[in-house]
């Protein structure tokens, strides 16, 4: 059995979380928070990274920063995970979705602007596969409409555009450490500020809508209520884990990159045939192995290859049904034109297995067909 994700441990976590348990401070925000803030901080160039329980609740926690009021739009890619989504509609946001590129599937940049309204107040860039958007256009766009950028770098931890890490070139970022990323704790996720207006609000949020951050570093004498917010952090168990993890992102990373590009080589004979099409990397973006994917012909031949594989025991998984034309999509989003390119690709995708150690990736290319 192959299965397509097996969680790596580096080794260490047991060893950190039983340093929590003799610490006896187990609640979020003791010396491992502080360590993985510190890592994400000197890794992203960016003065505020902050762990949250998920990537889900670090985009939550931007769309209260990006002051969502209802009514308010959101244009994001509709080829995504719900919470890119979700995290704006649980504030009356509004997902406007608008089509992706061929070549990385991420959000088409050059449709952006034409799905600006008066009332949009942010633009959602989700890096796919750990591959960076076109960020200098992206940027430009929201600088002269004066809307926010919040980077859903979910899957791009340790990936980087023109030499920027994803999730710190917007104004905010988040990541996350679910088992099926690249660096782990099982649920986990972290807010990057990179616009430091966002900080003091971000603490604040994070902790209930109250100022105990602050209280912890002394600057005030007493805490309170003073904003919206919630419990957004994650436990000391959860960021000892982390901090396993993250020491070795770099070694991650370089297995993974490994791992993929024996996938590309094996794969180059198929594409030359016609049979499918590889992952292309722009060469101002700079991944993190964070998926191997392939584009079948067509629905039927990915139903085939998929019953092929699943005879021989791998295990091979597609996602997403686009966004905007799920349930959810219809009824709290809306499109920006037609997304022939989401609908077209969403059907003909499929993610191989990539973990660390395995080595069945010439076993898997022989499957295929
Ligand atoms: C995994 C993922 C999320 C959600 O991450 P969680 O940590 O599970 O909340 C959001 N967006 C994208 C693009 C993802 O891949």
């Amino acid at each position: 059995m192959i299965p397509f994700n097996r969680p790596y441990m580096t080794g260490k976590e047991h060893l950190y979380i039983d340093q929590a348990h003799s610490n006896r401070k187990l609640a979020g925000d003791g010396i491992f928070t502080k360590n993985c803030h510190e890592w994400l901080e000197k890794n992203t160039s960016t003065k505020k990274a902050l762990l949250t329980h998920s990537c889900t609740a670090a985009l939550e926690m931007a769309a209260i920063l990006a002051d969502i009021q209802p009514g308010d739009e959101v244009i994001m890619p509709s080829y995504t995970f719900v919470s890119t989504a979700n995290a704006f509609v649980l504030r009356g946001g509004i997902p406007v979705f608008v089509d992706i590129r061929p070549d990385t599937l991420n959000i088409d940049e050059k449709l952006i602007e034409a799905a600006i309204t008066p009332k949009t107040k942010a633009i959602v860039p989700v890096h796919y596969a750990g591959v960076g958007c076109e960020m200098d256009v992206i940027m430009e766009i929201a600088n002269r409409h004066n809307l926010l950028v919040i980077e859903d770098a979910a899957q791009g931890v340790m990936s980087t555009y023109k030499g920027k890490p994803l999730g710190a070139i917007g104004h905010l970022g988040a990541y996350s450490f679910h088992e099926t990323k690249n660096v782990i704790s099982g649920e986990g996720g972290a807010l990057i500020v990179n616009d430091e207006r966002f900080v003091n609000r971000a603490e604040i949020i994070r902790e209930k809508g109250t100022n105990r951050s602050q209280f912890f570093r002394g600057q005030i004498d007493k805490y309170t209520w003073v904003d919206i917010g919630s419990s957004f952090l994650p436990s000391e168990i959860m960021a000892a884990f982390l901090w396993a993890q993250l020491q070795e992102a770099d070694d991650i990373t370089q297995k993974r990159l490994a791992i993929w590009d024996q996938y590309h080589a094996e794969l180059a004979e198929y594409e030359e045939k016609g049979y499918l099409r590889r992952p292309i990397i722009p060469a101002e973006t700079q991944q993190n192995a964070h998926m191997y994917y392939i584009l079948l012909n067509s629905l039927e031949e990915r139903t085939k290859v998929i019953e092929r594989l699943k005879k021989k025991d791998i295990n091979a998984v597609f996602h997403y049904v686009p966004l905007h034309s799920s349930p959810g999509g219809l009824k709290y989003g809306r499109k920006n034109g037609e997304l022939p390119l989401t609908e077209d690709l969403s059907d003909r995708l499929l993610r191989l297995p990539l973990w660390v150690g395995m080595n069945e990736v010439k076993t898997i290319c022989a499957e295929l067909f």
